[in-house]
């Protein structure tokens, strides 16, 4: 993914930085602990679409 998409990305919900987990190819914001989904290079920044992270996850 392109770096400098990171830093225009911000979490729909706290307007937050993201962080992007390149292994299971998510952006994650570790204050709402929820993981968005990036589709064919896409980032989905939906709250419906983000993944709920467990407490463990969000270490
Ligand atoms: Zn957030």
């Amino acid at each position: 993914m392109d770096h400098r998409l990171l830093e225009i990305v911000a979490c729909p919900v706290c307007k937050g930085k993201l962080t992007f987990d390149k292994v299971n190819q998510e952006l994650i914001c570790k204050l709402d602990r929820l993981a968005y989904p990036i589709k064919e290079g896409i980032p989905v920044l939906l709250e419906p679409e983000a993944r709920e992270m467990s407490i463990e996850e969000g270490r």
